[in-house]
């Protein structure tokens, strides 16, 4: 890590300085002592300095980027080949890792998701090196975990430098899931197309694959530096800030864009996007859109500012610059850090749905984004939660009534439903364990049920409290429902695990 070895360098040239002073005062210095050398620390490259980051965070929390303990930095350039038949994305990416466990490692795991069957696309390997080194690869989870076998075991609290250059397809037909990796209606969407580290549990790596009807990443927070590019017309809009856009010959531009502190890096890209922006305090919120859809734009626009204004009053400040909603060709909506994506239909007809499909997906910048969970097998730590948290933005926008009511019509209702028709579940499951039918009810309906009956037993005031000490104690970091209850009961004072079992582990 060169941070590190700059202090180390740093520390021994200081010894010496020491150590020389130390013969001076025995025996007079010979004068024909070389002089010593100057301090020459070889600086990280930008795309590994944490500082490079502050200029995607809000100034006052800029220095969140030091909060990260040994972070993943993504350096990745892709060239976007839309006239391809099917379009292809080429990248060149370098990875630097730290070993943040407790062991030692032989091998560091990336997930490629492209190669989910449900993409309809897949990511093909040209080149990948550790150290310099050619490396074996092994492939686990259908394709979409390769484990990178490392020239020397990498000790923990060391770094190590990863080189992979890969091409992905993108398809131009509807692909099974969310439809979140393709091009379609001029709108060229890639979600998790490079290769981005697992996440490294206390028994291994986490390689779970979600079934197509759950969302599939579950990763650390890290830096990434991202150079697209793209045809000249295109607007590029990405999680994080665009930091600089320079033309190239040949009618194509490079678009450098940067992350804050995130585990998740979205593009979307148009040469058709039209856009509206305004400001909630210093963060910028733009809303993009295809032409003839300006009013539903905007209306999607001021849905997001009130609910960033609900949920920073409710659970804490949004740190980053900006925030983009997207409309695109899938299905509902999809949350991104830094970027929410919504279905065209919302922009043909917008109606109340609309406005709970973004206050639901802002929720997540602060339920998943910021605050992760393994959304693959505890989704209902995100997703019950986003859910439950839209009665802020319908309280804070109309007051109580409205909120009541759309809680009803939007989350509650569904489970009664299933609930009445003996399909109660267990909260508590991976994606895969739930029927398709089951899932929604069970944890987008039953789980924010639970969150609303905590609200009822403990008082609006101590959930609020409750909510905003989890939201500060695993910020960037990853969650787990002990995290939750455990600061339930500190903030409440009372024992809560009766509570949890019967909504969240139990089913009538
Ligand atoms: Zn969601």
């Amino acid at each position: 890590m060169p941070i590190k070895t700059y202090h180390l360098r740093y520390v021994a040239l200081l010894v010496m300085v020491l150590c020389v002073g130390c013969q001076a005062g025995a025996k007079p210095a010979a004068p024909t002592l070389a002089p010593l050398p100057t301090p020459t620390a070889v600086p990280p490259p930008a795309w590994q300095d944490r500082d490079t980051y502050r200029a995607a965070m809000l100034e006052a929390a800029a220095d969140d980027v030091t909060r990260i303990e040994a972070p993943t930095f993504y350096q990745i350039e892709a060239y976007v080949d839309i006239t391809a038949h099917p379009p292809r994305v080429y990248a060149i990416q370098n990875t630097h890792y730290s070993n943040s466990t407790e062991t030692t490692l032989d091998s560091i795991f990336f997930r490629l998701f492209p190669n989910k069957p449900g993409y309809g696309t897949a990511l093909t390997l040209e080149r990948v090196t550790a150290e310099g080194e050619e490396v074996e690869l092994h492939f686990q989870s259908e394709g979409t975990a390769l484990g990178v076998a490392l020239p020397n075991p990498l000790p923990p609290g060391q770094s190590v430098d990863l080189h992979m250059e890969y091409d992905v397809t993108v398809p131009v037909e509807n692909a099974r899931g969310y439809g979140t990796f393709n091009y379609q209606g001029d709108i060229l969407l890639l979600s998790n197309f490079f290769a981005m580290v697992a996440v490294h549990e206390d028994d291994g790596w986490n390689l779970s694959l979600a079934p197509d009807y759950g969302d599939p990443v579950f990763a650390e927070t890290s830096f990434f530096t991202v150079e697209l590019t793209v045809p000249q017309d295109m607007v590029v809009v990405t999680s994080g800030t665009t930091v600089d856009r320079r033309d190239n010959i040949g009618e194509t531009t490079t678009w450098t864009c940067i992350s804050g502190p995130m585990r998740d890096f979205m593009v979307v890209a148009s040469d058709r996007f039209v856009q509206s922006s305004t400001a909630v305090g210093h963060i910028r919120l733009n809303s993009y859109y295809l032409p003839g859809h300006q009013q539903a734009g905007e209306q999607v626009l001021a849905y997001a500012r009130d609910s960033l204004r609900a949920y920073q009053q409710s659970f804490g400040l949004y740190p980053f610059a900006e925030l983009d909603v997207v409309e695109a060709p899938i299905q509902s909506g999809v949350e991104y850090p830094g970027l929410v994506v919504l279905a065209e239909q919302h922009y043909e007809h917008s109606g109340e749905l609309t406005e709970f499909l973004v206050a639901h997906e802002v929720a997540h910048q602060w339920w998943y984004s910021m605050v992760g969970n393994d959304q693959v097998n505890v989704p209902w730590l995100d997703e019950s939660l986003s859910n439950f948290s839209t009665i802020y933005y319908y309280e804070h926008t109309y007051g109580q009534a409205r909120a009541e009511l759309a809680f009803e019509n939007f989350v509650a209702r569904s489970y009664r439903q299933a609930k009445e028709e003996g399909r109660d579940g267990v909260v508590l499951q991976p994606v895969a364990a739930f029927a398709p039918q089951d899932y929604g009810p069970i944890v987008y309906g039953k789980g924010a049920v639970f969150f609303y009956e905590l609200r009822e037993k403990l008082g609006d005031a101590t959930l609020l409290d409750i909510l905003q000490d989890y939201f500060e104690d695993r910020k960037y970091k990853l969650a787990v429902p002990g995290d939750l209850l455990r600061v339930a009961e500190i903030v409440s004072g009372q024992e809560l695990d009766g509570f949890y079992t019967e909504w969240i582990l139990s089913a009538e």
